[in-house]
């Protein structure tokens, strides 16, 4: 079994992801592509990030309709600090595992828990981003190549400034993520406001 790994906050997924995720699939001639959206703990180092039963809906809302796309909730099921490494061990040994990462996410990569082990265990697909060439694969970021796509200008950050701001943002994510996205009202300046007044309470709470 040869899966791929897209991790990330995916708040929210967007055609970037989906793009980046096809690709690995062809390129790299993968069996499954696994979308694992980022668990709550990243919330508690002051990043607003929308909650986690959102993200994963989205997620598997965007990959439902691709056979060899999952939705996965390990890291949002797990309590404590997500590292990759958990996620990475959590696989048997027998699978072999691509790790799929922005460029902008690579060069940060020799800081993670456990950095060697991560590349020890993985082989490394690099999905470029507009104006980020990708980095000199130094130690230990090794067996990396970096997948043929389209280079697209599409963050999730300027979907939910585009969300608050009222301007079009349809086509930037899966047309079923646009629909949820519309329904809860996410991203908004009210859905903000509540979402923040809720942490600050839950923060003050002892
Ligand atoms: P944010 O704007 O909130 O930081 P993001 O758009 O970078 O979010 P993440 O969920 O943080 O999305 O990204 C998950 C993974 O997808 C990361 O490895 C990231 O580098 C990669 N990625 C995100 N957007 C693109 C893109 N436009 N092209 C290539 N890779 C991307």
């Amino acid at each position: 079994m040869r899966t791929g790994i897209l991790g990330g906050t995916f708040d929210p997924i967007h055609v970037a992801h989906l793009h980046a995720g096809e690709v690995a699939l062809v390129q790299a001639n993968l069996d499954r592509v696994l979308f694992i959206p980022a668990g709550d703990p990243w919330q508690k180092s002051g990043n607003v990030v929308s909650e986690a039963r959102h993200r994963l809906e989205m997620t598997k809302i965007a990959t439902e309709s691709v056979t060899e796309f999952e939705a996965d909730s390990t890291e949002i099921d797990r309590a404590g600090p997500t590292y990759a490494i958990d996620t990475l061990e959590s696989f048997p040994a027998a699978e072999e595992l691509f790790l799929i990462v922005g460029s902008d996410v690579v060069a940060g990569m020799r800081t993670w828990h456990r950095a060697s082990d991560v590349m020890a265990r993985v082989s490394l697909l690099v999905a470029p981003r507009p104006g980020e060439v990708p980095p000199e694969m130094a130690e230990p970021v090794s067996k990396a190549t970096v997948l043929d796509m389209a280079r697209l200008a599409v963050s999730a950050t300027d979907i939910r400034n585009r969300v608050r701001k009222g301007q079009p943002f349809r086509f930037l994510v899966a047309p079923g993520v646009f629909d949820y996205i519309s329904e809860h009202g996410l991203y908004t300046d009210s859905e903000i406001h509540d979402r923040v007044g809720l942490q600050l309470d839950q923060e003050d709470q002892p």
